[in-house]
């Protein structure tokens, strides 16, 4: 069956996630058939490198030999059970392996279905958590400016992506929004600890401000991923740990898409050697084969819950697919892999090559910026270099690169104007090479006119 027939037939009945369907009046579907490894193939016989590991969730490719084994293992066992009052082999060994690999003082694990929904777990405990310890009045969240946590109501109300956001404004709760310590903006001369540790001085200030009536800071370590790739140095999270507990307000390490390796660590709090109050884990976990999501936390927030029933302090929210066997047999196999095949080294030099292959692009005139952490690296494309004058968004340069890579082999997808590769970790060097190639012809491409 070719790709036309399934795309008429999808768009028949489908409404495809982040889409203006009108777009496919001439943006074609690609509709995919089988992957292996990087390669995505679809019905008419094209293959493509999946440069962004599938929205960023797979890290050891489509069709991963060992993650299928146990998976198909795990199916013939049990594929799900309820949760409460109940519980299952695959969920206690990975909640005691994320203990065992998660900074100290992270101890409890509780599990929901999609990142969203990890979020929305961490802001409700804290919250709660505060109001067990008889201060109900920390109620509010601070969240830094370009930062995403998710779609639903209550994480659009700690993101701050106008494009997500500002349609729903009345149903959002308002968050404390603190300048971002993104590291594209800091002045000609500045490092990026100096940027960010000159940022932090607004953080401070909005602690000093509304520490009391705050639950919590909610960041993504290192990298904003979905505003752009916008990266900041670990000083920043070294600061914002002490500041929080001087406030006595907790801190949410939103790791959904740089955990499990993205930033050249296996956690990006590691960078800052800082543990946070919750740590929030999803896309990579199953090695982006099923959703799943913890929120892990301490025990000191464990035991503002932990009473007799009709104190009426337990944590009463649930999902119905929390702690599904399948999902958590996916993700002990991705740790498997992790362990036996030293991958965190292994990626140290594919940094280094994906890093080289585009570091002339630094050079380009109307490129503003080549930045990189650990495996995610971003390319900004602006109008003018050195003003750094983005392009309008509304010439959508980045849709162009896109159906370039398409025609040569890839999937890049860019974020407006930024163009990055965030592959899987069984990516070869010479792949590396073919996508910094292709990047660089979309980009040529893109800035012609
Ligand atoms: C993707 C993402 C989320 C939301 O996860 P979903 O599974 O898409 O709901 C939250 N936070 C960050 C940092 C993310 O990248």
């Amino acid at each position: 069956m070719p790709n036309d027939d399934l795309v008429r037939r999808d768009l028949n009945v489908l409404w495809h996630p982040c889409s203006q369907m009108k777009d496919h009046e001439w943006l074609p579907l690609v509709p995919i058939k089988r992957g292996d490894g990087v390669w995505l193939q679809d019905f008419d016989g094209n293959r493509y490198i999946d440069a962004i590991s599938s929205w960023w969730v797979n890290l050891f490719g489509h069709a991963n030999p060992r993650i299928n084994h146990a998976i198909k293992e795990q199916l013939e066992e049990l594929e799900h059970v309820i949760l409460a009052g109940f519980s299952h082999r695959p969920v206690i060994e990975l909640s005691e392996r994320l203990v065992e690999l998660t900074p100290a003082p992270l101890t409890r694990c509780f599990y929901s279905d999609n990142g969203s929904a990890a979020v929305e777990v961490a802001l409700k405990m804290s919250y709660h958590y505060w109001r067990n310890q008889g201060a109900p009045e920390k109620h509010r969240f601070i969240t830094l400016s370009q930062s995403y946590h998710g779609e639903t109501l209550g994480t659009l109300g700690v993101g701050d992506v106008a494009l997500y956001k500002d349609t729903y404004k009345p149903l959002l709760m308002e968050a404390i929004t603190v300048p971002s310590p993104d590291c594209f903006q800091r002045i000609d001369g500045d490092s990026w600890a100096d940027h960010s540790r000159r940022s932090f001085a607004l953080m401070e200030a909005a602690l000093e401000r509304h520490g009391h009536e705050t639950a919590a800071v909610i960041v993504e370590p290192l990298v904003q991923c979905a505003t752009g790739m916008r990266m900041y140095d670990p000083v920043y999270l070294s600061l914002l740990r002490e500041a929080c507990d001087r406030h006595n307000v907790h801190l949410i390490a939103d790791e959904i898409a740089v955990g499990f390796g993205r930033t050249g660590t296996m956690f990006a709090c590691e960078q800052a050697d800082i543990s946070p109050d919750f740590m929030l884990l999803s896309k990579g976990l199953t090695g982006g084969y099923l959703p799943l999501a913890v929120t892990l936390t301490t025990d000191t927030v464990y035991q503002a819950f932990y009473d007799d029933y009709d104190t009426l302090r337990a944590f009463l929210h649930s999902h119905s697919y929390t702690g599904n066997p399948l999902a958590c047999r996916a993700a002990l196999a991705t740790l498997d892999i992790f362990k036996q095949d030293r991958v965190l080294e292994r990626n140290r030099r594919l940094a280094e090559v994906m890093g080289q292959a585009v570091s002339h692009l630094a050079d380009h005139p109307n490129i503003g910026e080549v930045r990189q952490t650990g495996m995610i690296l971003a390319m900004e494309m602006v109008r003018d270099k050195t003003t750094r004058a983005p392009y309008p968004w509304q010439e959508r340069r980045g849709l162009r690169v896109y159906q370039h890579a398409l025609t040569r082999q890839a999937l890049l997808r860019p974020l407006g104007n930024v163009v990055y590769l965030m592959p899987p970790y069984v990516i070869t060097e010479s792949q590396i090479g073919h996508l910094a190639q292709v990047a660089e012809e979309g980009i040529n491409l893109a800035t012609r006119d």
